[in-house]
């Protein structure tokens, strides 16, 4: 049980995985950070596919195709921007992780991996995001034995850190 869930640090975009998680801003045409290294990695498919998918509100997700990536597909969620803590923010962070497991259910996915949502330009402080990263995955795999793998990924060591902490507390 304990081997589903692990943190691995490094660029999602290498990962050979059932579906690969992008941190997308609403208009799901791309941006910085994650979002767009997953857009190089794809290549310009996936962005012509995007345009078809009208966005995506915040806390929700569509999944797409990986095109050039290694990873099958790619599941789109938009993470909030962190204010203050008052606005919803961990209800909707929390949902993110929800709305991508219940698309690699409805899809047969095993493998699924995820950058850390909202803990880059979005802002959300890091500790309190790994920690709500941890408790959903942690129910998602409860409820669906058909997950083989799930990957929190950390571009940098101090995130992968947070990370481990998150996965070892609790
Ligand atoms: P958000 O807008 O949701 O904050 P960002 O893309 O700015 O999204 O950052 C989310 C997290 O993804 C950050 O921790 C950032 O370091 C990380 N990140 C950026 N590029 C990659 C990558 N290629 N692979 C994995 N994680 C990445």
């Amino acid at each position: 049980m304990a081997d589903r869930l692990q943190v691995l640090s490094g660029d999602i975009t290498r990962l050979a995985v059932d579906a690969i998680v992008n941190a997308a801003n609403a208009s799901l045409l791309g941006g910085g950070g994650v979002d767009g290294a997953i857009h190089r990695g794809a290549g310009p498919e996936l962005l012509a596919y995007c345009r078809t998918l009208g966005g995506c509100p915040t806390g929700e997700a569509k999944i797409t195709p990986g095109f050039r990536l290694p990873s099958k597909h790619v599941i789109h969620t938009v993470g909030p921007v962190w204010r203050d803590g008052s606005q919803g923010e961990a209800q909707q962070l929390g949902l993110c992780y929800r709305n991508c497991f219940r698309l690699a259910r409805k899809h047969g996915l095993r493998s699924i991996a995820f950058p850390a949502i909202s803990c880059g330009v979005y802002g959300y402080p890091r500790d309190a995001a790994a920690r709500i990263a941890v408790a959903e995955c942690r129910m998602a795999m409860r409820d669906n034995p058909d997950l083989e793998q799930v990957l929190l990924v950390a571009f940098d060591e101090s995130m992968a850190k947070v990370l481990q902490q998150a996965l070892s507390a609790a």
